[in-house]
């Protein structure tokens, strides 16, 4: 079959990895002039690096990501220490973990500036959020995750040592906006992984810019199996004819004849290409209820070491102005001869986003110097501030199961991207997930096509 994928982040290259592996003819279309979609690794002459746009990190769990990886032969380049550090004002560390002594201690409520009581109130409040998580609630969705918090009776100390940040980092929005279901059912899926592998989990992180992980292994397996790559390749409509797709329209005209598509564009930009689709009134009335969410990351270059005590610190109380902080010599074997790379990560970062980039600079200097010794007499060698207004998707209460599955109605097209149905939120295992059971979709309509013939 000729089958087109429409979209060229990571759902659209794993979809066209996988469908060419399955021995189809695939034409991949991106609307940019190169790939990757929003895990990209960018330039920047000033200092002459190619920094990614943002930090991304792994899940233990994220097993369609790594069938990806296994596919484009870039595996080997990501690693999971099994611990990241907390950081608190003034530079004292705890090692955080979800195994061993340090996931144990935890459990039983021993968590950085949660003393006394709290620590047993905290203790029995994550019981009863693990037990409500697993057995699912029907009010679950009728929340927020703060008023589950607040419900279950979980200590401030406890929230602001852990469980906010692990909405955020789940959610990718704040615990006031988030439904309390979405991280409750990322819990369970980390937690039926975990039993599955047998392994605790934990979190990972590439060793190599995103594009290198991501699109250079892709962009060499197409070049071999001959995948048609159209860049800057907008595509406008769907074409459906008698129940069935018969390829799409480019916003120029252009029309390119298909047996199968793959739409796997992002959440904003799928209005107005399935007006072919019958469903496709209840496919845009749910895309309204996932809202964009901004994160603003900043690649700083220093001139010297903060002295970071692990690849990854999150800083207790920086929420809305330096949440995590990523030590880029650690994680990449970086040359520090020149200057010391730190990526920072600000998620759901709604005022942050607006500030000007000195602005957005001077805060987080400010702030690594409250929080790292070493840090007290550096330099800005270069700021390169991320903007991505649309980086992930926030779900609200009351919208449990509206992300349409990857199945529709018509032949032969499938949807993919991390906003449809898949057992993540907005994620990098999302996108996968999404891609290999859109890939499923199409290769049955593959078996039906052969019989035809
Ligand atoms: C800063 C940042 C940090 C993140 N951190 C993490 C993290 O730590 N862990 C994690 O798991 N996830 C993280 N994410 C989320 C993750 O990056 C996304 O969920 C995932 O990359 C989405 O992939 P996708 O293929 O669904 O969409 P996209 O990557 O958005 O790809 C869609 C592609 O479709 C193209 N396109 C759009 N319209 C058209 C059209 N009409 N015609 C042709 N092409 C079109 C776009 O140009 C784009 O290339 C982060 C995201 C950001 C931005």
């Amino acid at each position: 079959m000729h089958c087109v994928v429409v979209g060229g982040g990571l759902a659209g290259l794993a979809s066209a990895v996988w469908l060419s592996e399955a021995g189809h003819r695939v034409t991949l279309l991106e609307r940019r002039g190169s790939l990757g979609g929003r895990t990209i690794a960018m330039p920047v002459a000033a200092v002459d690096d190619v920094p990614d746009n943002g930090q991304h990190v792994f899940a233990s769990g994220y097993q369609h990501l790594m069938r990806y990886l296994d596919s484009v032969g870039t595996r080997k380049y990501v690693e999971f220490p099994g611990h990241m550090t907390i950081r608190l004002p003034g530079g004292g560390t705890r090692v955080s973990a979800f195994g061993g002594v340090a996931g144990l201690r935890a459990a039983f409520g021993d968590l950085p500036g949660v003393t006394g009581l709290d620590r047993l109130r905290t203790a029995r409040a994550q019981i009863t959020l693990i037990r409500q998580a697993i057995r699912q609630p029907a009010w679950l969705d009728d929340i927020t995750a703060d008023d589950w918090f607040r419900r279950i009776k979980m200590p401030q100390s406890a929230r602001d040592a852990l469980w906010d940040g692990i909405v955020i980092g789940l959610t990718g929005d704040k615990p006031d906006i988030t439904s309390a279901k979405v991280p409750a059912d990322l819990l369970v899926t980390g937690i039926r992984r975990a039993r599955e592998t047998k392994t605790p989990i934990s979190i990972g992180y590439p060793t190599v810019d995103l594009n290198t992980l991501f699109v250079d292994g892709a962009e060499k397996l197409f070049a071999d199996a001959g995948v048609d790559i159209r860049y800057r390749a907008v595509v406008s409509a769907v074409d459906v004819a008698g129940g069935a797709v018969v390829g799409v329209t480019l916003v120029d005209g252009e029309r390119v004849s298909a047996d199968a598509v793959i739409c796997a564009v992002p959440v904003w930009s799928v209005r107005g290409l399935l007006d072919q689709v019958p469903e496709h009134e209840r496919i845009y009335a749910a895309i309204e209820q996932l809202t964009p969410v901004p994160i603003v990351s900043v690649n700083l270059y220093l001139d010297r070491s903060i002295g970071m005590a692990d690849w990854g610190e999150i800083l207790l109380g920086g929420e809305g102005t330096l949440e995590q902080v990523w030590d880029r010599q650690r994680m990449h074997g970086r040359d520090a001869s020149r200057h010391h790379l730190y990526s920072t990560t600000v998620s759901a970062a709604y005022e942050l986003t607006n500030k000007t980039n000195t602005e957005i600079t001077d805060i987080q200097m400010n702030q690594l110097r409250r929080y790292f010794p070493g840090a007290a007499h550096a330099e800005v060698v270069h700021s390169h501030v991320v903007r991505m207004p649309k980086s992930t998707f926030a779900q609200r209460p009351g919208t449990a199961g509206i992300r349409p599955d990857q199945r529709t109605s018509v032949q032969g097209l499938a949807l993919a991207g991390d906003w449809t149905r898949t057992d993540w939120t907005t994620t990098m295992e999302g996108a996968c997930q999404s891609a290999a059971r859109a890939v499923e979709v199409i290769l049955e309509h593959a078996r039906r096509f052969d019989a035809r013939l």
